[in-house]
């Protein structure tokens, strides 16, 4: 199955969920394998390093839009604002800060997911329900203006039981339908939920997901070095 396949397979399975994009997460991947994909019409490509996304985003077509899913420190946020079209790590309001006045250098407003913690495990990152809500309804966030809050991201355990990730996507879920009814600072819109990777997007889609992110199943298995 060559990339291209691949990701027809995933559009003929988007085609039932007309909210939902498809996010090819290209990280590790050499710069061959995302020209493949953009030849078959991806535009959506997710990366993990800032480093790794700006070079590979100054050598493909500018039309791409690029995603910064990975744990993002604040030091680097200057070095992705001028090629991000949206962040997905967004876990502190001193990131939020960061990206917010690295964003006015650049006269741009930049699009940001606030990651949830959704998982039963130690090691994912994320805000838990009350920092969430102490980010949202704080005093400090109607002040950032370069900065526009679009959604929520979250990443299940890493299970074979399907009814545990299953549990924690439809509880991501149930905070964006209750702070959809919420009245929000200006500066949120939510319309985004980014859940779902190769192993668990079938449930992510079922349960609400508009952004699937999807590495290993479009450009093959990583290998680590
Ligand atoms: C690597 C990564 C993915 C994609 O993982 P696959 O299992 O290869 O689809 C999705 N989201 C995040 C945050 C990642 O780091």
């Amino acid at each position: 199955m060559s990339v291209a396949d691949n990701l027809d397979l995933f559009r003929s399975q988007l085609s039932k969920f007309p909210q939902s994009k498809l996010v090819a997460v290209s990280k590790t991947k050499p710069i061959a394998l995302l020209e493949e994909a953009y030849q078959a019409g991806q535009r959506h490509f997710g990366e993990n390093k800032v480093q790794e996304m700006t070079e590979k985003a100054e050598k493909l077509p500018k039309d791409i839009q690029w995603h910064m899913i990975g744990h993002l420190q604040s030091n680097k946020v200057k070095y992705l604002a001028p090629y991000v079209y949206l962040i997905h790590s967004v876990d502190s309001l001193k990131l939020l800060k960061e990206i917010d006045k690295q964003a006015a250098k650049n006269h741009q407003v930049i699009s940001c997911l606030l990651q949830v913690y959704i998982a039963k495990e130690e090691s994912k990152f994320g805000l838990d329900e009350a920092e969430l809500r102490d980010l949202l309804l704080g005093d400090e966030l109607p002040a950032l203006a370069h900065i526009k809050i679009v959604g929520f991201m979250g990443m299940a355990t890493n299970t074979e039981n399907q009814q545990v990730v299953r549990n924690e996507f439809r509880y991501l879920k149930e905070l964006f339908d209750h702070y959809q009814r919420e009245e929000l600072p200006a500066n949120v819109t939510l319309k985004e939920i980014s859940m779902g990777m190769s192993g668990d997007y079938q449930i992510a889609l079922e349960e609400g997901s508009t952004l699937i992110r999807v590495g290993s199943a479009i450009f093959g298995e990583r290998n680590y070095l």
